[in-house]
């Protein structure tokens, strides 16, 4: 039989597909769950997406295999949106298209992660960071947030985190899997710690931009100091509902997107020509959907603060961006239900999944031991039958 290879044997699986996977395995034996474990908007990609798909297909021009970094109008199109909405000024040389914001992430690590490489991940962090970044043997360096800090690192963590060794500060805002948006100034905190540090570089994961209840969103780009020190990651999954689409892109100075371009040129080539025409009409187009779904996203997450209130033991505050819930729940730690005591938030989470049929992700994966996420991108009547469920269960272990 084959070993894997060294550079998988450093990965752990994700434990979002993970839990996805083990709730639609127990939903095909029959039982009635109900998923908040993976991220993903539950509406469909709006109307003149479609359609746009369907008009690519028609004319029977877009079969081929299409550019590496993404069709030329595309790549303006992104140029575009970056101008209108980050008011960021970039050409297309400066960007790549890629199979979802997951391969725009692992295109720069691969193409500049050497081994001993130390990259500092502020934590709670998406599970894909780390393990993309241990896959190219570079060292993830983690800085610890808590819940009272409201999951947010300070400018003198950031500065004690930095060693010569330092290639990237990675980093989600709005934040998946706390919902924590960072301000213009922290940012601007951050940024004084990195001018004087000028060989680290930042890469910026902005791809819930759209999904920001308090306020308008500020990319680390936009200071004139970074602009050239900075990667924005930002892709359709989640402000536009195309999940499946699987279109991501870059903004970066044209050498590091050109190093990009030559990596995908190797693993994917560019990526799908119908998704890529569907992409330049949902940048182009009416954001009246986008802001919608924001609307619905919002009142959830103010509902699911609401209901999660009123269990005990579950502490978080209200989050600002992303569509997650991400509760302290050790206060579970140590208690038991027929004979079954809960140890830490992975056995929390197969109990809620056992007993209550409600699918969540324990907080490792995500570098928060002590925490569950919950995704409230979920019809209103799941959720209030979920954090119904949650509550019963929980009422059950002493
Ligand atoms: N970054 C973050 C923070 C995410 O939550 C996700 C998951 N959607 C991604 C990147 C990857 O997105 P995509 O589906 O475009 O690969
Ligand atoms: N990003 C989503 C999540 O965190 C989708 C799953 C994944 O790609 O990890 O659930």
């Amino acid at each position: 039989m084959l070993q894997t290879s060294i550079a998988l044997n450093r990965v752990t699986e994700s434990a979002t597909i993970k839990m996805a996977q083990l709730s639609r395995e127990l939903a095909a034996k029959g039982v009635k769950v109900i998923s908040l474990s993976l991220g993903e908007p539950d509406f469909s990609s709006p109307d003149h997406i479609h359609q746009a798909a369907i008009d690519a297909i028609n004319t029977g021009k877009y079969d081929s295999y299409s550019p590496v970094p993404g069709y030329m109008d595309l790549r303006e199109a992104v140029c575009a949106k970056l101008q209108r909405d980050n008011n960021l000024a970039y050409k297309p040389e400066n960007i790549v298209i890629s199979t979802g914001a997951k391969q725009s992430l692992f295109n720069v690590f691969a193409s500049f992660v050497n081994p001993g490489d130390e990259v500092i991940i502020p934590a709670p962090f998406w599970v894909s960071y780390p393990e993309q970044i241990k896959y190219c043997d570079g060292i993830p360096v983690y800085i610890n947030t808590s819940v009272e800090s409201g999951f947010k690192m300070t400018a003198d963590q950031l500065e004690a985190a930095i060693t010569p060794k330092t290639k990237f500060l990675v980093y989600s805002s709005p934040c998946n899997p706390t919902g924590a948006v960072y301000t213009r100034d922290e940012l601007a905190s951050f940024v004084a710690v990195l001018e004087k540090h000028p060989h680290v570089h930042v890469v910026s994961d902005e791809i819930y931009e759209f999904l920001n209840y308090e306020g308008k969103h500020v990319s680390i780009a936009e200071f004139p100091s970074m602009k050239d020190r900075t990667i924005v990651v930002n892709g359709q999954a989640k402000g536009f509902a195309m999940t499946g689409w699987r279109i991501g892109y870059i903004a970066a100075p044209a050498y590091i997107a050109k190093a990009c371009d030559k990596f995908q040129g190797q693993v994917t080539s560019g990526t799908n020509s119908v998704a890529q025409r569907a992409t330049i009409a949902a940048l182009l187009g009416s954001l009246e959907p986008t802001y919608k779904m924001r609307e619905a996203f919002k009142q959830r997450r103010n509902m699911v603060f609401e209901l999660m209130k009123d269990i005990p033991g579950f502490k978080c505050g209200l989050p600002t961006g992303a569509f997650y819930l991400f509760p302290d729940i050790s206060y579970y730690f140590g208690k038991s239900v027929n004979g079954q005591t809960i140890g830490n938030a992975e056995d929390f989470a197969m109990f809620l999944l056992n007993e209550a049929h409600v699918a969540a992700v324990s907080g490792d994966g995500f570098g928060a031991p002590d925490c569950i996420r919950f995704s409230y991108a979920a019809s209103e009547e799941n959720l209030k039958e979920a954090f119904r469920r949650i509550k019963e269960a929980c009422a059950r272990l002493v």
